[in-house]
């Protein structure tokens, strides 16, 4: 089911302080017609874009967000990492600005949708402020963070943490990330100017597609993010025993891959038994020797899980390793796990701002549901030194990363519409 249309009317206190009646809503057409713009840089042949952070489209779909930007009335920089940044002033000194946003830059094959609507999104809130000449007390900044995709670089930036060892890093761009933060204008050695400090940002939210089906099945306009998930990642090695595959009887095999097949069948399962929404997943599995006529003597494999709360993560590993030495036992296969140190720890968002999102949705007449996010996102960064928010909406059957990728333009208002409402409640001090 599509949603419908809505008018949107509510009233908004502006900075004065009086409070005055507003038909005051993101603009569908509007924002899809310059979804479709930006789309086309970086266009390719199945309908969606390849905008690798750093590339050519990547500099010409930045040129593109620096123009809106100007149009909303924003004063635009580039900061030290790279960050495009449109800045507004606010009405009373001395206070933090609330900032919004995401990222442009796309995987490869990548959709329109990821990261775009959250920064069209963005501009269309400062947009409709600067068309109504409403000015905020805090100033408002508006963000579109380089190289989300290559492993959230402009934000890692913004927050202190792009060491020398990631700017070394070859970027899918076919360049490093020093080389290509130094490309769209940033200065990969004083990056200490981009770091803003616990207290420098007021709050900080990211208006983002799901990326999942959670929103389009239930048919429900808005996600209230409550974190973003952690991840583990483990080396499951199985030992068995290599021999010929054609002279070894079938009792006498000590067979690693079939307890490894036994074992990812029961990882799927403990992680689907448990209530909540923690998902665990093998997506590597190797088989040595490798020969259809011998007995797989060793197999390695991956194990991933995600939730947002560590706690249920260590439980879930548990479980898992319990059935392990369970199958080890049974098959004389002993089963080893070394995790590998990628983790992130789960990054909730602010509760507060989760009720204010809420509150937005709710007051606009629209339904909402609160949600984590499988997916990383330059907000958990953030939500380090600042309150942090998310708000989702649909992506058309949780498809995402594809051409395929489709959010409805009255999907991507609607989204807008609550972040605009969003930002007036914490100016109006609803965080504090
Ligand atoms: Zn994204």
């Amino acid at each position: 089911m599509r949603v419908r249309a809505r008018l949107v009317v509510f009233f908004v206190i502006a900075a004065c302080g009086s409070v005055s009646a507003q038909d005051f809503s993101a603009d569908p057409e509007r924002m899809e017609e310059r979804i479709h713009a930006l789309g086309e840089f970086g266009k390719n042949a199945a309908g969606g874009v390849s905008r690798l952070a750093f590339s050519d489209a990547d500099l010409a779909g930045r040129e593109y967000i620096k123009e809106l930007m100007q149009q909303a009335g924003l004063q635009v920089r580039v900061d030290t990492a790279g960050n495009i940044i449109g800045r507004r002033e606010g009405s009373e000194s001395g206070l933090a600005p609330i900032m919004f946003g995401s990222h442009i830059d796309s995987v490869p094959g990548g959709g329109n949708y990821d990261g775009d609507v959250g920064v069209i999104g963005a501009i269309e809130v400062a947009q409709l402020l600067h068309e109504r000449g409403i000015v905020t007390k805090h100033p408002i900044e508006i963000v579109s963070f380089t190289d989300e995709e290559g492993g959230l670089t402009g934000s890692r930036g913004m927050i202190g943490k792009l060491g020398e060892g990631t700017l070394a890093v070859m970027s899918h761009s076919g360049m490093t990330i020093r080389e290509g933060i130094a490309r769209v204008g940033g200065d990969p050695d004083r990056l200490e100017l981009a770091v803003r400090k616990p207290g420098d940002i007021a709050a900080f939210i990211e208006l983002h597609i799901e990326q999942g089906a959670i929103l389009h099945e239930a048919g429900v306009n808005i996600g209230v993010v409550e974190g973003i998930v952690g991840i583990r990642w483990w080396d499951v090695s199985v030992a068995g025993f290599a021999n010929h595959a054609g002279t070894t009887p079938m009792d006498r095999r000590w067979d690693a891959l079939v307890s490894a097949a036994e074992l990812t069948l029961a990882i799927n399962r403990v992680a689907s038994e448990l209530p909540g929404r923690q998902v665990a997943t093998v997506g590597k599995i190797e088989a040595f020797p490798g020969a259809p006529n011998v007995i797989p003597g060793e197999v390695i494999m991956s194990l991933e899980i995600r939730d947002l709360e560590a706690e249920k993560m260590q439980h879930v590993f548990d479980l898992i390793q319990a059935e392990a030495g369970r199958i080890a036992g049974e098959r004389s296969t002993p089963i080893q796990f070394t995790e590998i140190d990628v983790a992130s720890p789960p990054a909730p968002t602010d509760v507060q701002m989760r009720r204010v999102i809420a509150a937005a949705a709710q007051d606009l007449g629209m339904s909402y549901e609160m949600m984590p996010s499988g997916a990383g996102h330059d907000a958990q960064d953030l939500a380090s030194i600042a309150p942090a928010g998310m708000i989702f909406v649909p992506s058309l059957d949780g498809i995402s990363h594809s051409p395929k990728e489709y959010t409805s333009a009255i999907d991507m208002a609607n989204g807008a519409t609550v972040l605009l409402k969003t930002v007036l409640a914490i100016d109006n001090g609803a965080l504090e």
